[in-house]
């Protein structure tokens, strides 16, 4: 184990990133600050590629810093822990995901919900005080996170490019599936069968409930199943879907383009929720607001979930031996990969492989 002090000179490492929104993602370095007492320094294997991560360095959202390096489904090995730092050391497997800051003293984050800290401070493109003043994510070969933000990894090391997608997939389906109360005798839908809804299958299935996976993709029947819906249904069919009419508990909606949410609102038992965590980039056509009142049923929304509970995901997944179907690639393939995703063509994540940002 290494100890060291701010003092220390920042760190030049490869990543990959873009400088405008309309530009092709391209190698560049950037500085890491020193390992600070409290710091854990990770040499980064796999990192995921999460549609935000396409929203975010295409300036889909608005608001992008340049440069902008994407990238919160991070996974590797400590390398060097800050003099203070207590639950880490040099070789162990950890993950970052997408939040390594918040302000640690609104009621959100007293009550241990960083996640829902107007402070959070998510991996990629928000103000630091480290160079160039915003956060720069995991398409590179090191990081420095505080340790109240680096999760324990107990998975088999020959698993852990499949465990990088549960850093933001994993725990933006498991946390609304827990609040919901996704258990047996519950009836739950995971609409958009992409990255986060595949798995939103595997968790929900392994929480017990009855799963239906909704997809556009009629490719995607026969491989739903294999992930463990007990049915599918594919959307554009309206028989198929008026046959799961006044159904669910719990439908989970994971699309990441504007669409039609009265065709699953209409699902819904009375009483049932539907809870968005798509962000796309247009609004959706706005819902009935009938259809909601007339059976006391609820749009919510989610947003990933607290370090604690991402920890607790973590562990779930190690123990129902649950990773993420991936499909790796190199660094400079993430453009063509962000195509692809955009076309609904992945099962169900891309994960780059760092060791291709070397030289
Ligand atoms: P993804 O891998 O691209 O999957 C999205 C899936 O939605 C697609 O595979 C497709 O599934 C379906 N879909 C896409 N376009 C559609 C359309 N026009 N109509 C109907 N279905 C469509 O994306 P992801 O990484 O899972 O992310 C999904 C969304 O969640 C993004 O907007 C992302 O920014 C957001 N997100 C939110 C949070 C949060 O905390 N709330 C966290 C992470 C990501 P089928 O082929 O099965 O139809
Ligand atoms: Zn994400």
């Amino acid at each position: 184990m290494t100890f060291t002090n701010t003092m220390e000179v920042a760190l030049a490492v490869r990543a990959f990133g873009a400088y405008a929104g309309d530009k092709p993602l391209e190698a560049m370095d950037i500085e890491r600050r020193a390992t600070g007492a409290h710091d854990v320094k990770i040499e980064i294997a796999y990192c995921g590629v999460c549609h935000s991560d396409l929203h975010q360095v295409r300036a889909e959202w608005g608001g992008t810093r340049w440069p902008c390096v994407p990238g919160h489904e991070i996974v590797g090995r400590v390398t060097e822990v800050g003099g203070h730092v207590k639950n880490f050391k040099a070789g162990d497997l950890v993950g970052v995901g997408c939040i390594v800051d918040s302000c640690g003293e609104c009621p959100e984050c007293a009550d241990g919900y960083e996640n829902y800290c107007d402070g959070m401070i998510a991996t990629y493109n928000f103000p630091t005080e480290d160079a160039p003043g915003h956060t720069l994510g995991g398409y590179s070969q090191q990081i420095v996170v505080n340790e109240g933000y680096v999760l324990h990894v107990k998975h088999d090391e020959d698993k852990l490019a499949a465990v990088a997608p549960l850093l933001c997939a994993g725990i933006t389906t498991y946390s609304p599936l827990k609040h919901w109360n996704t258990g047996p005798g519950k009836k739950v839908g995971i609409v958009g069968i992409g990255g986060l809804g595949h798995m939103g299958v595997k968790i929900a299935h392994a929480m017990g409930a009855h799963v239906v996976a909704f997809t556009t993709s009629e490719s995607k029947r026969e491989a739903a199943l294999a992930l463990g819906a007990d049915e599918v249904v594919v959307s554009r069919n309206e028989d198929e879907m008026a046959a799961h009419a006044l159904s669910f508990d719990l439908i989970l909606n994971t699309v990441a383009a504007p669409h039609n949410l009265d065709a699953y609102i209409n699902l819904l038992k009375r009483d049932g929720t539907m809870t968005l965590v798509g962000v796309p980039a247009e609004a959706h056509p706005a819902p009935n607001v009938a259809a909601l009142i007339f059976k006391r049923r609820s749009l919510a929304g989610s947003l990933i979930g607290c370090i604690p509970e991402t920890q607790e995901m973590l562990d779930f997944c190690a123990k129902h031996n649950i990773v993420a179907d991936i499909e790796m690639i190199r660094a400079d393939e993430v453009d063509a990969a962000y195509d692809r995703m955009i076309k609904g063509d992945v099962k169900y994540r891309f994960v780059i492989d760092t060791a291709s940002l070397a030289g």
